[in-house]
Parts: structure tokens; C-alpha cells; sequence
């Protein structure tokens, strides 16, 4: 009896598995058809949200970061979390980061005012042919300063082939671009590629910024990844920010930028204008309280 209930339990186990990597199958599948519908118009689907980022000295508004949202007409929101490894793991890494990059490019391009624009980049773009050209492709058509466009990089990047990856990003660099390092303090080997790459900007990962409260050890790391972002010269960005009291011990500590659902969540670019025109005249509401949750 024991004997059977184990042989249903590893059956369910594989029906299980096996949904799951038919779910996976399927979405690959969609993502690619959604990207190889793209003849100029917006993939199938796909779109990008902006969220705002803040600068503590003086409460002004710095840019947005793009982040992409993906509508599955069947299933629903997708997380990137989610669709992202898959269109790595796919090869559709490099399409969809290209139109993520075109779409992020020409949204800033429209602003009235000249917001910055980061957009993220998978390690597989930045090895994937010609980055930089490609790059100063998107900004020549659409018309963007280079000086608008941040790249975000995670340290995975450098992990994989150090000598290229940092020949890639100074490529970059020379365009006028700059390149933020993005989630800062979650891998590992973060002090030598600091020392090694020259990066503009320290993102803190937010799991850093959510402990702040009520982990002494997590304000510590923050006080010092502050601190060493100072003593190399570069602005020290702190992620996930999504109280008061989180945004003051940030700003005692002399933290550069803030981005966050305090500040605002990733809306949509219909939503930019007001959001932009709110900002100007903030009247009697919170910030916090006009972006809608995406
Ligand atoms: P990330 O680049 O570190 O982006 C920040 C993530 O934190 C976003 O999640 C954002 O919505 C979320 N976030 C922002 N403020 C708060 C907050 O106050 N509280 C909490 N709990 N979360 C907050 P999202 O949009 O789900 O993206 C997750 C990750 O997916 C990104 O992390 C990035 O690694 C990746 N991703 C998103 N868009 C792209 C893209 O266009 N290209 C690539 N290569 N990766 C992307
Ligand atoms: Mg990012
Ligand atoms: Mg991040
Ligand atoms: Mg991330």
C-alpha cells in the first residue's frame, strides 16, 4: 500500500513538472511570435513600464528606469522575473532587448524635460554582437543624448569573461552613455569589479532597503556601500524605498538617490505627463499617492 501511494505521489510529481514545462514551452513560444510580429509597432503584448527616480539633495526628479511588462493576452501580467530567464534561456534575449532599448529611447525622446532614461541589460546583450554600435544606432535614430541613457549592469556581467565584458562597457562609456551597477551587494566579488570598471553609478539592491528598519547589520551595509561608493567618486542610488522612515535613515546617511514605491510606482508612459506636471506643482498630494501600481 505504502508502495503505491509512493509510485501516485512521484506520478503527480511528474504531471506536475511535466505542466510546468509545457507552461514554459508555451511561453516561449508566445514570446516569440510577439517579438516576430514586430514591424515597427509594440510586440504583442509587450510594453514597458517607468519608474521615478529621486535626488535627495534637493528633492528633483532625476529620470525613470524602463522596465518591461509583459500582458499575456491568456494568461495575464507575466513578472520579468519570470519571462526574462526564458527569453535568455530561448535566444530572444537579444530581440527583445533591442526593442526594450528602442521603445526606452524614444519614449525619453518625447519628454519635455531632459529626464535620464535607464534601461537594463542582460549579460547575453552585452556579449551579443556589436553592443555599442547598436547602441549609437538607437541613439542617433531616435535622437536621444547620449548623456540621457543609463545601461544598469549586474556583476554577472563581469563574472563570465571579465577582459571583454569590460572592453564592451568602456565601448559604451565612450559614447556618452553611462553604465550604473545594478542590485548592488547581492552576488559576489562586488570590491574587485568596483576597483576594476569604472562604473558611474551604485544601485543597493532593495533587499538591503527593507531590512533597514529593523536589521542594525542591514543599515550598517547600507552606511557602507555609501560610503564606498563616496570614496570612489560615484553617486550611490538605494533601491526599493517604500517609507518615511526608510527614505530619512537613506538621506542621514547621505545616500545620493532613491527609487521606490514611496516615490512612485513603474506607471505607464500615459501616465508620465501628469505624473511630470504633479511634480512641478505637487500642491497638497503625496507624490506616493498619484502613481497607480503596474
Ligand atoms: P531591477 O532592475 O532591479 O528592477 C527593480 C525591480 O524592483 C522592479 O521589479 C521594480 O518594479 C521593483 N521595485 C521598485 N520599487 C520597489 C519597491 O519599493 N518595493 C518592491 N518590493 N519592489 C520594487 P520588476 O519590474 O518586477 O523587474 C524585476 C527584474 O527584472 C529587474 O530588477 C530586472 O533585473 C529585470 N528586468 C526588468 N525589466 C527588464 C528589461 O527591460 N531588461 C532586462 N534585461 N531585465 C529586466
Ligand atoms: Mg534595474
Ligand atoms: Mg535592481
Ligand atoms: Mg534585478
Amino acid at each position: 500500500r505504502a508502495k503505491s501511494e509512493g509510485r501516485n505521489r512521484a506520478c503527480a510529481f511528474d504531471a506536475s513538472m511535466a505542466d510546468a514545462v509545457n507552461h514554459r514551452r508555451r511561453l516561449e513560444h508566445d514570446l516569440r511570435e510577439a517579438l516576430s510580429r514586430d514591424d515597427q509597432a509594440a510586440p504583442l503584448g509587450l510594453s514597458l513600464a517607468y519608474q521615478p527616480q529621486l535626488r535627495l539633495s534637493d528633492q528633483s526628479l532625476i529620470g525613470f528606469e524602463a522596465l518591461a511588462r509583459w500582458n499575456h493576452p491568456e494568461f495575464g501580467a507575466i513578472a520579468p522575473d519570470i519571462f526574462i530567464p526564458i527569453a535568455e534561456e530561448a535566444g530572444l534575449i537579444v530581440p527583445l532587448g533591442e526593442w526594450i532599448l528602442k521603445e526606452a529611447c524614444t519614449t525619453a525622446a518625447t519628454w519635455d524635460t531632459p529626464l535620464t532614461i535607464a534601461v537594463n541589460l542582460s549579460p547575453l546583450q552585452i556579449f551579443d554582437g556589436d553592443l555599442a554600435h547598436h547602441v549609437h544606432d538607437v541613439l542617433v535614430r531616435t535622437g536621444l543624448a547620449p548623456s540621457r541613457l543609463e545601461l544598469e549592469v549586474t556583476e554577472g556581467v563581469l563574472i563570465q569573461n571579465t577582459d571583454r565584458a569590460l572592453h564592451i562597457l568602456r565601448r559604451l562609456k565612450m559614447l556618452g552613455v553611462s553604465i550604473a551597477m545594478d542590485d548592488f551587494g547581492t552576488g559576489y566579488s562586488s570590491l574587485s569589479y568596483l576597483q576594476i570598471f569604472p562604473f558611474d553609478k551604485i544601485k543597493i539592491d532593495r533587499a538591503f532597503i527593507s531590512d533597514l528598519e529593523r536589521n542594525g547589520h542591514a543599515k550598517a551595509i547600507v552606511r557602507a556601500v555609501i560610503g564606498l561608493g563616496h570614496a570612489i567618486g560615484v553617486p550611490v542610488l538605494a533601491e526599493g524605498v517604500e517609507t518615511e522612515s526608510q527614505l530619512e535613515i537613506l538621506r542621514s546617511n547621505g545616500c545620493d538617490e532613491a527609487q521606490g514605491f514611496l516615490i512612485g510606482r513603474p506607471m505607464p508612459q500615459a501616465s508620465i505627463a501628469s505624473y511630470l506636471s504633479l511634480w512641478a506643482h505637487p500642491a497638497s498630494t503625496s507624490l506616493s499617492q498619484t502613481s497607480q501600481k503596474m
